[in-house]
């Protein structure tokens, strides 16, 4: 099928565009040096190879897993919802082959295809290959010109960094500024348009509570979390910035429930993992959080031995579990990387179904119908299916239904409800009325991304349903001993 006249699936294109080319639209524009993806000069800005199931590769050959057959067309929800094959996994991944080669036919079709793709992984989880179309497209996406530019983006990534309470001071700022309902009106008089960030008028609108006091605040508080004294260790509880900085009470459940069912354990005091820096183009910033991290658990494992590092969302834990990829071409992070990546573990595999307890009746009967959404880095960036749902069958019994296409995206996909709200929007449409088809009273995700959107789309919609994240869930209805 041809889409905008861009390329046929299998078609060599016949046309030719040179790097730093404005595109017809006056649009989109490429790094000059693009064709050193190939060669990933720009070690800053690009990674040097891609871990593919079939081995290392480097970023045209990773492309060029894909054979165009199609396979996973079904499963993207942006090529299902628009019937485009250039923003489909087949697309974008023959835009990045194409871009690499010094040929496309248009640089603003191809900032499209990168820009709409959710990173959800699903077209991997169909494909036989496994080829890792969203490590790709994030690569297409870096070498546009000026990516990841964005000021304000740069001095939250930057002040994340290297002046964490700083950020943590203007972040309760900003809630203060929401509870007095500035931030509202600031998106009806379009100002964040004025700024360059319209996105975060849907931010705004997606989040309805805030809180003052962050988990780690509290969690360095708790006697119970502190290391001294401490031999092994049962867990690490790692805060990801949306359980810490956000919900709050899903970093609060998480470790209730690993106090209750894993031994003694502590928190980390981590940095933030450094997905927010790679997903929005500064990788150099990401390697940086990620050695810190790695220094961390490196600092307690010569203290207490190995351990599991344990997180609570989803897109936080697959990303780590891929530091690897972000130190390739580094003799002495790499094994480093490698190792930490080993040590964490996502909350959803972590509890043994036999540890769930029982169900408080009350607590269950309050629920209503429980359903499960799989966060697509749980279930496609993780390979995590089975254990959460063992645990909620245990918990749930027969109040327990599946949810249809339980793993197709909700839309949220870290900032991409932002970016792409329409797009956004329809993906979350067809979320909900899957959730609308099995009655849920509750539904239980396990990523802060997925929370927020899904409530933000349930209270419009479906208000006598809520999404839950995992921990919350079997905080509130496992039954206190
Ligand atoms: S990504 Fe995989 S399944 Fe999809 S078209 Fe390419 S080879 Fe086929
Ligand atoms: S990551 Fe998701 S949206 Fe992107 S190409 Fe794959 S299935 Fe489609």
């Amino acid at each position: 099928m041809s889409d905008n006249n861009q390329f046929e699936p299998g078609e060599q294109p016949k046309a030719s565009w040179e790097p730093e080319h404005e595109g017809a639209a006056g649009g989109a524009h490429f790094r000059s040096e693009v064709n050193e993806l190939y060669g990933h000069e720009q070690a800053g800005r690009h990674l040097t190879a891609l871990l593919t199931d079939l081995g290392e590769r480097n970023l045209y050959d990773a492309a060029a897993q894909c054979n165009r057959c199609g396979y996973c067309e079904t499963s993207c929800p942006t090529y299902m919802l628009t019937g485009r094959e250039t923003i489909s996994a087949r697309g974008r991944n023959q835009f990045v082959r194409m871009l690499v080669e010094g040929r496309t036919k248009s640089p603003d079709a191809a900032a499209e295809s990168f820009s709409t793709c959710l990173l959800c992984g699903a077209c991997s989880s169909a494909c036989y290959a496994k080829v890792p179309t969203p490590d790709i497209v994030l690569e297409g996406r870096r070498s546009l010109t000026g990516y990841g530019d964005n000021f304000f983006a740069r001095a939250a990534v930057n002040t994340l960094l290297n002046a964490p309470r700083l950020f943590a001071f203007w972040l309760k700022l900003a809630y203060l500024a929401k509870l007095t309902g500035l931030p509202r009106l600031a998106a009806k008089m379009g100002l964040y348009d004025f700024i360059g960030m319209p996105g975060l008028a849907e931010a705004e609108g997606a989040v309805n509570k805030v809180p003052l006091r962050f988990a780690s605040e509290l969690l360095r508080r708790d006697p119970e979390l502190g290391t001294e004294g401490k031999k092994q260790l049962g867990w690490a509880y790692f805060a990801a910035c949306g359980p810490n900085f956000l919900f709050t009470e899903v970093a609060q459940a998480t470790v209730r429930i690993l106090k209750k069912t894993s031994g003694p354990g502590i928190f980390v005091d981590n940095q933030c993992c450094g997905l927010m820096a790679h997903n929005y183009g500064r990788l150099d910033d990401a390697r940086e959080f990620a050695r810190r991290n790695i220094l961390r658990y490196e600092e307690l494992k010569a203290e207490h031995g190995d351990f599991p590092v344990i997180a609570d969302c989803a897109s936080c834990t697959a990303f780590m579990k891929g530091y690897e990829q972000l130190f390739t071409g580094d003799a002495d992070w790499r094994p480093r990387a490698k190792a930490f990546a080993a040590a964490v573990k996502d909350i959803l595999e972590f509890i043994p179904a036999e540890k769930a307890g029982r169900a408080d009746p009350a607590a269950l009967a309050a629920a209503g119908t429980v359903t499960y959404h799989d966060s697509c880095r749980a279930c496609h960036g993780q390979g995590i299916r089975q254990e959460p749902r063992a645990v909620l069958h245990k918990l749930a019994g027969k109040n327990f239904r599946e949810l249809p296409e339980s793993d197709w995206c909700c839309g949220g996909a870290g900032a991409f409800a932002f970016t792409q709200p329409e797009l956004s929007n329809k993906v979350l449409d067809r979320k909900l009325r899957n959730i609308a088809s099995v009655q849920a009273g509750t539904v239980v995700v396990g990523a802060t991304s997925c929370l927020a959107q899904i409530n933000a789309g349930l209270r419009a919609a479906y208000p006598s349903a809520r999404a839950v994240h995992y921990s919350v869930f079997i905080d509130e209805v496992a039954e206190k001993t």
